[in-house]
């Protein structure tokens, strides 16, 4: 490799060169000046000298200069050397300080794009934010940006996980049909392609789940809001499942002022999350029971409450509700054909309306009460 390509390629190097050639500019401008314009200036001194000593002979005033010009050639010399030293000390030095963070940088990050997203580069405890230079904070965001790369890989092996284990059940209940029915073990008879038909569907809706999910959390949709009645959303939601809550001999209840001022929201997305409350309440209140659904006016927002009197949820499950694949009864939620993805959906497109929503209930048996909140139309 040539010289000046290995030059190119380091920064210690780089900075040697550089205080280099400061030095030797340095060197230049001094030896012009002892060449051009010292002797002349040595040589009327001498003159003048010469003129007041009478005795003073040609040959001495010569050797006087010759020395002069001696004497200066090797301190020059030896200046030169010494600045030599220096530049090398002191090149050491900048460097170990700049490039040696820079180079464990470069390697941490080469190991973190191998896989290794645990590694950090050294940081110094002791400092603050600002009393650090440069290096120090490009070392501090370069960490975090490394946490950031470590979490968000984190979040996809467990979700690889968790879909690879939501898969598997409906799945493995397809194929044991099947190899029933072709061992003429089960009959072919309608309870057997129903149970088939339900878990293909829960198959689907699953697919249907994680595809509008990662497009939720990749930001890739679009909100067309607009203002809709809030009487319109909570009938719209009784209109589709109405009919379950009749065969299921749960009580659905409405309870939507007149005077309620309208939502600015997408009607189809807010209508899915409303859909999904009251899905969920019906699916966990037994027979017998009571869902509530409620929209009442603060400030500047409408809060809409879905209460049931159904299984509830014990306290330490309550915070994680809407963390996707969360589910506080596997399989009950599973027989109901849930996803644990609902709540998660439910609770990015509130967010996104610039609303919150979040979870109560006095406790297992005690029922809940889902509340979201959504902006007034101006
Ligand atoms: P799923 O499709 O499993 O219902 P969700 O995200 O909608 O998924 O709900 C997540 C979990 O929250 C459910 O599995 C259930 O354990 C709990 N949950 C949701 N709604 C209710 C409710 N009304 N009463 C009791 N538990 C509920």
């Amino acid at each position: 490799m040539s010289l000046i390509k290995r030059l190119r390629r380091h920064l210690g190097w780089k900075l040697f060169l550089s205080y280099l050639i400061v030095i030797l500019v340095g060197m230049v401008v001094l030896a012009s000046a002892a060449e051009f314009v010292m002797p002349g200036a040595f040589e009327r001194h001498l003159a003048a000298m010469a003129a007041l000593m009478d005795n003073a002979s040609q040959e001495l005033e010569q050797d006087l200069f010759l020395n002069f010009r001696l004497a200066l050639n090797e301190s020059l010399i030896l200046s030169a050397l010494a600045a030599f030293l220096v530049a090398v000390a002191v090149s050491l030095f900048v460097s170990r300080r700049i490039v040696t963070p820079v180079r464990e940088m470069m390697a941490t990050s080469q190991r973190i794009a191998e896989g290794h997203y645990h590694e950090r580069v050294n940081v110094p405890d002791e400092l603050a934010w600002d009393e650090m230079d440069e290096l120090g904070r490009l070392a501090v965001s370069f960490n975090q940006m490394a946490a950031q790369l470590e979490r968000t890989e984190a979040t996809r092996r467990e979700l690889i996980g968790n879909v690879a284990h939501e898969l598997r059940t409906p799945l493995t209940t397809i194929k044991g049909s099947m190899e029933g029915l072709i061992d003429g073990v089960l009959p072919p008879d309608a309870a057997t392609f129903q149970q088939v038909y339900r878990e293909a569907d829960r198959l689907q809706r699953l697919v249907t789940d994680l595809q509008e999910l990662s497009r939720i959390e990749a930001g890739a949709f679009q909100l067309n809001p607009h203002p809709v009645p809030v009487l319109r959303l909570v009938e719209a939601a009784v209109a589709r499942l109405g009919c379950q809550f009749q065969e299921k001999d749960v009580e659905l209840e409405t309870d939507v002022p007149a005077g309620l001022p309208p939502v600015q929201v997408d009607e189809d997305r807010i209508g899915q999350v409303l859909l999904n409350l009251v899905g969920n309440a019906l699916q966990y209140t037994p027979q017998g029971g009571q869902v509530r659904v409620n929209a009442r006016q603060h400030e500047s927002e409408v809060h809409i409450s879905v209460t049931d009197t159904g299984i509830g949820v014990a306290a330490e499950h309550v915070p994680f509700l809407f963390t996707r694949f969360y589910r506080v009864d596997k399989s009950r939620s599973r027989a109901g054909g849930g996803s644990g993805i609902g709540l998660t959906i439910a609770k990015h497109m509130v967010e996104a309306h610039g609303g919150r929503i979040q979870a109560e209930s006095a406790g297992p048996g005690k029922g809940s009460t889902f509340t979201f909140t959504l902006p007034i139309a101006t």
